[in-house]
């Protein structure tokens, strides 16, 4: 099996060959999921004790399994948030899996940690965090919400004179994305929510009147959201930010969808705040053309981050007693994939110009989407999009009209837009993440909705 022989090389070929055609395909085919006793009529038993051998393993997957499965960087997937990475950093993902990078450690991987470092610095000053700022590449926003919040308590509790709290507490908006309230859940700490404002944003005001509600003892992080996930909306940062520095509390900013519109000079402003966070975490699998899985996890201070994470065990002295920077001192997680490298690899590549005009271009088709709804006589845009959701009603339509609707248009293989739900209505929405979905696509879209 480690033998690199004539086999190999037809298979290196074929999957290289699979590889190009599928970055090739333009659109791609949406494809959709297929019963579980569809699936076992067309493969059956996949692994057996001979070997189905390379050629029919990977033959299977391209007819049966890949074709069963949804292509998330199909431009007229417009539903949950779309992935769309660019074909470079989809190409260097192979090239991450082929060369046995250990990103866990400088000692280990300092070349992939040096390039990781510079993509977050990229990040980092987009969002004007200070020189000594740093952070990690993890899985996801949920990883990475998770592991900001620890630190955070971490700090809290390393602060802290007198005797635990009876409770530690983490202050959003209801508004905040399940991931927090599940890391909370995890923590086992009180997730206590704030109402927003009449835009729906969390505010500093609205923050500071739930602690004189509920007292600020045990509280260690307000969470702000920039860019929420069923209506992208951005929280007030500034205020927030403002309110944290007065209570003496960690300001986390989750920006997993949203953090892209940071290299957006249109609605930059929007994010005015985000440089007094302590962490933030923007997902590059989102906005930002990387392929799944990629969130990155930036800390003001990395030195208080590092002291809540990393690990220590006799044989990781070598690593933890040496001065260097250690990627798995930052996050939860110690064996890790150098899974910033497709994001670098893409910048490097393109310059941070090219980042700039494709998120622009999506919300320039975020607004056209905007403008048609209001347009149309049959459709109503519950909000001005801040970010590039667009959440919107088709006047006359019962849940089962979206559902049947929605259900259509994958089964023809045309677009991929579930329903949502606002105040217990069903609705719809748009989250255009992807350059190449095109004006032409909403419209061919919204024709479907007559
Ligand atoms: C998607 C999302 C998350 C969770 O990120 P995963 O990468 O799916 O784990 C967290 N917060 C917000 C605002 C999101 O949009």
């Amino acid at each position: 099996m480690h033998d690199y022989d004539a086999a190999t090389q037809a298979l290196g070929q074929a999957v290289l060959d699979y590889t190009l055609q599928r970055l090739r395909m333009e659109p791609v085919p949406l494809d959709g999921p297929r019963t579980l006793a569809e699936l076992e009529q067309a493969c059956g038993a996949t692994i057996t004790a001979n070997g189905l051998g390379g050629l029919a393993a990977l033959e299977l997957f391209s007819t049966q399994l890949a074709p069963a499965c949804i292509s998330t960087d199909h431009p007229r997937y417009l539903s949950f948030i779309p992935c769309a990475p660019t074909e470079a950093s989809t190409l260097f993902d192979l090239v991450v899996g082929a060369s046995a990078l250990y990103g866990g450690s400088w000692l280990e991987g300092a070349g992939a940690v040096y390039a990781e470092n510079a993509a977050l610095r990229w990040l980092a000053d987009l969002a004007a965090f200070p020189e000594g700022a740093g952070g990690v590449f993890v899985p996801g926003g949920t990883v990475g919400n998770l592991s900001a919040l620890v630190a955070a308590r971490h700090a809290a509790r390393t602060q802290r004179v007198g005797p635990a709290p009876s409770r530690w507490k983490v202050l959003g908006s209801n508004q905040a994305h399940s991931s927090i309230a599940s890391a909370c859940e995890v923590m086992d700490v009180d997730f206590v929510t704030v109402p927003f404002d009449e835009r729906g944003r969390l505010t500093g005001a609205n923050v500071l009147r739930t602690i004189e509600a509920v007292g600020v003892d045990g509280v260690f992080a307000v969470v702000g959201t920039a860019g929420t996930t069923n209506f992208g909306i951005i929280d007030d940062l500034a205020s927030l930010a403002g309110a944290c520095q007065r209570l003496g509390v960690w300001f986390h900013v989750d920006a997993a969808y949203g953090g892209a519109g940071l290299a957006a000079p249109t609605i930059r402003e929007r994010f005015d705040g985000i440089e007094r966070a302590d962490s933030f975490i923007v997902d590059p699998h989102k906005w930002l053309f990387a392929p799944f899985d990629c969130c990155a996890l930036l800390y003001r201070d990395p030195q208080t981050a590092r002291a809540a994470h990393t690990q220590r065990a006799a044989y990781l002295d070598v690593l933890t007693q040496a001065p260097d920077w250690n990627p798995a001192d930052y996050a939860i997680g110690l064996t890790r994939r150098a899974r910033g490298l497709p994001l670098w690899f893409s910048l490097a590549t393109h310059g941070t110009r090219a980042y700039s005009e494709a998120v622009e271009r999506t919300l320039e088709v975020a607004r056209y989407a905007a403008v048609q709804i209001r347009q149309r006589c049959d459709l109503e845009l519950l909000r001005e999009p801040d970010t590039s959701v667009v959440v919107f009603r088709r006047v006359g339509w019962t849940p089962q009209h979206y559902q049947l609707w929605s259900e259509r248009l994958l089964r023809q293989g045309f677009a991929f837009v579930v329903p949502t739900t606002h105040d217990g209505e069903t609705v719809t929405r748009f989250a255009i993440v992807n350059p190449r979905t095109s004006e032409a696509d909403i419209d061919d879209i919204l024709d479907t909705m007559l």
